[in-house]
C-alpha cells in the first residue's frame, strides 16, 4: 500500500486499495491530511447538534432504516468485503449478520440505557433531588482496522450514533472501500446532515483525527498504534477508548465435551485465517484428555484449505507484512522443538497460509507470547486446570478467551484475566449485543457494545435541585457556627463507630 498519485487538478494525493488475493484495484482514495480532517470534524460538530436534537425516537427510526439497508444490500457488501479484505463470502456474511443485530439492539435500547436516573441523596443533601443524565459527547472519532472492516468499526459507530453523537471514521488503509461504502449508505438514509463521515489515508490521517479536537477517540488496532493514539490524544486531553490486540487462550478441562472443544478450537484459531482479535491463539488441554483432544483437532484442521475463491475455508492474509510475522513465529517454534501435526514450515505460500497445528511448543516461543494473527494453533499439554489458568494469565494481553469443561468451568472463566470469556463455545460473547466488549492489560480499556458501550460514548452529567430550604445552608459563608458544631456531632455519631448504616 503506497501513495500512488497526485490528482492533477486538485493536487490531492491518492492511494489505491487492492485485492490481497489478486492484486486487482478496488478503488482510489484521497490521502486526507490535517486540513481535510479538521474540515470533516467541523462539519461533524454542526451535524452532531442536529442529530442530538432528533432525540432517541428520531435517531432510532433512522438507525433502523440504516440497518434495513445493510440487510437488503448485504450481498453487495459481502462481495466488497471479500474483494477488498480477501475473506471468504460466508465470513463476510457473519460480519453483516453481527452488525445488523448490534445496530438493532443499540437503536432500540439507547433510550432506556441512557435515560435520566434518579439518585438518592444521603444526609448532607436530603433536601435536594438528584439525578444523572447521559448526554451526547458531540463528535466521536473512530479509527478502525482491516481484519473485520465492517463489524469492528460499527461496534463503535453504531453505539456512538445511538447515543446521539456524529462520527468521523478513518478506516484502515487496507479497507477504505468498505468504509466509504458505509458512509455513502448511511447518507442515503440520513441525507440531511453529514452525521457519519469517512476520511481516508494512512497512519498520518489517523494521527490528524486524534489531534483534531474530537470529543472522544475510539481506536481499534494494534497495541503499538494504540500507544501512539493515546499519546497524540493526550495533547488536547481527548479521551480515548482502546480496543487492541489479544493472545486469547482456551482451556480444555478433563470433563469437557472434546468434540465440541475441538470444533471450537479449530474455528476460534483458524477462521478468518487467524486474523481475529478474539481468535484463539493458545490452547491449554489437561493431561488426561490431551491426546484424544489433539487427535480431534488435527482431524478437523487437516481438512481446511486456503484459497482465492469465495467458498474457500480461509482467504489470503490481508496485509502482506503479516506473512512475515507468521513465518517468523512458525520458524521460531519449530527451531525450539515444536512439532507441526498439521501444516508446517511450508504452510506460508503468499498470500496464503495453510492451517497449522503445533504441539510441544515451549511457553516462551514467540507463537505463545506475541499476537500471531495467522491460522496457527498451538495446543499445549498441562497437568491440570490450575496450571492452564496460571499459564493463560501469564501473558500481557487480556482480550477474550474460552473454557471447555463442566465442574470447574465457571470458576476458571471468572479467574481468567480477560474482558470476555465464553464457556463451552468460542467468541459467543460477540453475538450478544447487550454484553460489553473490550479487554484489560495490553488489550486496551473502555468498552463498546451494550449499555456500557452506550455510556462510554456519552457524557454523564450530575444534576441536583433543591426541593426544600433548610434553616441554614452548608455551602454558604452565612451558615451559623452552631450548624457546623451540630454536623460535627452528627458525623461522630454516624461514622466514628465504624458501623455501617
Ligand atoms: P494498526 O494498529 O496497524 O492500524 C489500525 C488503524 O490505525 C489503521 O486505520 C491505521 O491507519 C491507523 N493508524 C496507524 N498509525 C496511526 C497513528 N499513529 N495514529 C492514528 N492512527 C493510526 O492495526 P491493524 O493492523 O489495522 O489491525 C490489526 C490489529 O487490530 C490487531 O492487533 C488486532 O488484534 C486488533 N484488533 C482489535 C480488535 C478489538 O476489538 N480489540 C478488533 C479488531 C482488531
Amino acid at each position: 500500500m503506497a501513495i500512488t498519485d497526485r490528482h492533477a487538478a486538485t493536487g490531492v494525493q491518492t492511494f489505491d486499495s487492492v485485492s490481497p488475493a489478486t492484486g486487482e484495484k478496488v478503488g482510489t482514495f484521497p490521502v486526507d491530511g490535517p486540513e481535510q480532517v479538521a474540515a470533516a470534524v467541523s462539519r461533524a460538530c454542526q451535524a452532531a447538534r442536529w442529530w442530538a436534537g432528533l432525540g432517541f425516537a428520531g435517531r432510532r427510526r433512522r438507525l433502523l432504516a440504516f440497518k434495513g439497508l445493510l440487510a437488503r444490500r448485504g450481498e453487495e457488501l459481502c462481495d466488497l468485503i471479500h474483494l477488498e479484505n480477501g475473506k471468504p463470502h460466508d465470513d463476510a456474511f457473519i460480519e453483516v449478520l453481527l452488525v445488523t443485530e448490534h445496530l438493532d439492539w443499540a437503536a432500540h435500547k439507547a433510550a432506556r440505557a441512557l435515560r435520566p436516573r434518579r439518585v438518592a441523596p444521603t444526609l448532607l443533601a436530603r433536601n435536594h433531588s438528584a439525578r444523572v443524565e447521559y448526554q451526547p459527547l458531540g463528535v466521536v472519532g473512530v479509527i478502525g482496522p482491516w481484519n473485520y472492516p465492517l463489524f469492528t468499526p460499527l461496534g463503535s459507530i453504531s453505539y456512538a450514533l445511538a447515543a446521539g453523537n456524529a462520527v468521523v471514521f478513518k478506516p484502515s488503509e487496507h479497507t477504505p472501500a468498505v468504509g466509504r461504502w458505509l458512509a455513502d449508505a448511511f447518507a442515503e438514509v440520513v441525507p440531511e446532515q453529514p452525521v457519519l463521515q469517512v476520511v481516508t489515508g494512512f497512519g498520518a490521517t489517523g494521527d490528524a483525527l486524534c489531534r483534531a479536537g474530537v470529543d472522544k477517540l475510539s481506536f481499534t488496532g494494534s497495541a503499538a498504534t494504540g500507544r501512539k493514539v493515546m499519546a497524540a490524544c493526550a495533547e488536547r486531553l481527548t479521551p480515548v477508548l482502546l480496543e487492541l490486540g489479544g493472545k486469547d487462550a482456551m482451556i480444555v478441562d478433563d470433563d469437557a465435551d472434546l468434540d465440541a472443544a475441538a470444533r471450537a478450537a479449530v474455528w476460534g484459531g483458524i477462521a478468518n485465517a487467524g486474523q481475529t482479535c478474539i481468535g484463539i491463539e493458545r490452547v491449554y488441554a489437561v493431561d488426561p484428555i490431551y491426546d484424544r483432544f489433539v487427535e480431534k483437532v488435527v482431524q478437523r484442521a487437516a481438512k481446511l484449505r486456503a484459497g482465492p475463491g469465495p467458498d474457500a475455508d480461509l482467504g489470503p492474509i490481508t496485509v502482506p507484512g503479516q506473512l512475515e510475522v507468521i513465518r517468523r513465529h512458525l520458524d521460531d517454534a519449530l527451531a525450539r522443538g515444536a512439532r507441526a501435526l498439521v501444516g508446517g514450515a511450508g504452510a506460508v505460500h503468499p498470500p496464503y497460509v495453510e492451517p497449522v497445528v503445533l504441539v510441544d511448543v515451549p511457553e516462551d516461543a514467540l507463537v505463545m507470547v506475541e499476537e500471531t494473527f495467522g491460522p496457527v494453533l498451538p495446543v499445549v499439554r498441562v497437568h491440570d486446570a490450575d496450571e492452564a489458568l496460571a499459564r493463560a494469565n501469564a501473558g500481557s494481553y487480556g482480550l477474550g478467551g474460552a473454557v471447555f469443561g463442566r465442574r470447574r468451568a465457571t470458576r476458571l472463566a471468572r479467574a481468567l484475566r480477560a474482558g470476555m470469556i465464553s464457556v463451552n463455545s468460542v467468541q459467543t460473547f460477540a453475538l450478544v449485543p447487550g454484553l460489553p466488549f473490550g479487554g484489560v492489560g495490553e488489550s486496551g480499556f473502555g468498552r463498546v457494545h451494550g449499555e456500557q458501550g452506550l455510556r462510554e460514548l456519552s457524557s454523564a452529567k450530575a444534576l441536583v435541585r433543591q426541593r426544600v430550604r433548610l434553616p441554614f445552608d452548608l455551602t454558604s459563608f452565612e451558615r451559623p457556627d452552631r450548624a457546623v458544631d451540630a454536623l460535627a456531632r452528627l458525623t461522630r455519631l454516624r461514622h466514628a463507630g465504624g458501623r455501617r448504616r
